[in-house]
């Protein structure tokens, strides 16, 4: 394709885009493709001769278009949302065009300098300890996602206990991880990968909020102790992802620096809300912790991929990943005066993703991102409320923020249907959790274009459909 070429076609595909969101509500949100459905239309045997871009444009419009489901749709309020901006598109399409591959500050400086210095701003901007920044002993890091933010987390945690000896002797320490029974399975998965194995992870009792309990936390590291294992991770969640519970932050914290654990806070959807000063308050005590991690990708429109980790203490994560074989080495590597990013990750190779955040940050401003964020909180608290009024639903628990869980008078069975049918019409998209065997729906209210009118068409559908199931 010559650069015409591009130019034409590229100007084709940006038109594309903006008439898709234009017209996302005309899409059922959830696809409504059965499975195979997509796969039968492609051929079996791929092009032997090139062909056009209009056709494939052709084929996104007739086989992939059906086969998506909205998560940009402003009627989109399924899991915790994925959402994007077009500030954030553009500087993807940016990251792709320069094409960089940023493992090393020598591989291309800008790639580095300017996602420590967005990461910088955002340990300001969340109110994060200094220790988090790069210019003290710390420093944040773009990662994929949580998952992966986490699994670095146990990594540095399992090397700092052991004396950085499981790297080179495989693990033979009974090393043991705390989570709650509401953490994110992608701590579980850490567990797995890491070698630690699932029967040294505990997952602690919860009080009624569905916070883990500290002092059952307690109890479990003084047991697991006096049997002469090894305490050395607890995974602390502000919102976790079945109903947005809070974990308390500050006696987790305590607990951890009392018994030498690395505390790692997870906060993949909610740490966001740190951004507006009044919602502040529910990462207090992340002071305490060594690891912190959000995702951009879910709450604070910047496209998949983009979790931002940070770590109190670099040189604990260096130490763990750093591998410098002979065809990486560089001058300035050897001078220590830059990072290089491929030793606070698990992968070599990186995305120049800072490029999407800073287009993000600079578009809306910290005052525009403020304002997204309080208007989707005062949204699900509005939806809140009307569930609080109706004699027909229940809410479950009060939603500190723009999750809402509530269920149907009528029970389980009742609440499954009600959400099925929900989701067939292709008006709205939401999903559910189960809580003490009672089933929840769940309506999280984040995505980038969803306004009142939206949530105020949510609400009826969903009082109109369980009326007509009712019949
Ligand atoms: C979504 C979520 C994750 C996993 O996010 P990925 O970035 O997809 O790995 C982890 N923890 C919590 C609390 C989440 O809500």
């Amino acid at each position: 394709m010559s650069p015409d070429e591009f130019r034409e076609q590229g100007k084709k595909l940006i038109d594309w885009i903006a008439d898709y969101y234009e017209n996302i509500e005309k899409y059922p949100v959830q696809s409504q493709v059965h499975p195979g459905q997509v796969r039968q239309q492609l051929p079996s045997q791929p092009p032997i001769v090139g062909e056009s871009f209009d056709a494939m444009i052709r084929d996104v419009d007739q086989i992939i278009m059906p086969g998506i489901t909205h998560w940009q749709s402003p009627n989109f309020f399924a899991y915790f949302p994925s959402n994007s901006s077009f500030p954030s598109i553009l500087g993807d399409l940016l990251s792709s065009g320069l094409g960089v591959q940023g493992m090393l500050w020598a591989t291309s400086p800008a790639c580095t300098e300017l996602e420590t210095h967005v990461l910088d701003w955002l340990a300001d901007m969340l109110q994060l300890p200094a220790k988090f920044k790069s210019h003290s002993s710390g420093g944040g890091v773009i990662q994929d996602t949580a998952s992966n933010a986490v699994l670095t987390a146990v990594l540095a945690a399992r090397e700092r206990k052991t004396n950085y000896q499981v790297n080179e002797s495989g693990c033979r320490h009974p090393l043991v991880a705390y989570v709650s029974t509401q953490t994110h399975s992608s701590v579980e998965k850490a567990i797995k990968i890491t070698g630690i194995g699932t029967n040294f992870l505990r997952k602690i009792g919860c009080n009624e909020t569905l916070a883990m309990n500290p002092a059952l936390l307690e109890q479990q590291i003084q047991e697991d102790l006096a049997n002469g294992l090894v305490p050395f991770f607890v995974c602390a969640t502000v919102g976790t992802t079945s109903t947005n519970a809070m974990d308390p932050l500050p006696e987790i914290g305590r607990i951890a620096n009392q018994y030498g654990l690395w505390m790692h806070i997870d906060g993949a959807m909610s740490g966001t809300a740190a951004l507006c000063p009044e919602f502040r308050h529910f990462l207090n005590g992340v002071e305490l912790a060594d690891s912190f991690a959000f995702n951009p990708h879910k709450w604070m429109f910047t496209n998949f991929d983009c979790d931002c980790f940070f770590v109190a203490d670099r040189a604990a994560l260096i130490k763990t990943l750093s591998i410098l074989p002979e065809y990486l080495k560089n001058k300035a590597t050897e001078s220590g005066a830059v990072f290089d990013y491929r030793d606070w990750h698990a992968q070599l190779g990186r995305r120049f993703r800072a490029l999407k955040l800073w287009f993000v940050i600079r578009h809306y401003g910290v005052s525009g991102l403020q304002y997204h964020i309080r208007r989707h909180v005062e949204l699900g608290q509005l939806f809140a409320g009307w569930v609080r009024a109706s004699s027909d639903f229940v809410l479950y628990g009060e939603p500190p923020l723009n999750l809402v869980c509530f269920y149907h008078k009528n029970g389980n069975s009742f609440n499954q249907v009600l959400m099925d049918h929900l989701n067939q019409t292709g008006l709205i998209y939401l999903t559910h959790t189960v809580v003490d065997g009672k089933f929840i729906l769940r309506m999280c209210i984040g995505q980038t274009n969803t306004e009142l009118k939206h949530v105020e068409q949510a609400w009826k559908l969903i009082k109109q459909t369980a009326k007509e199931l009712c019949e």
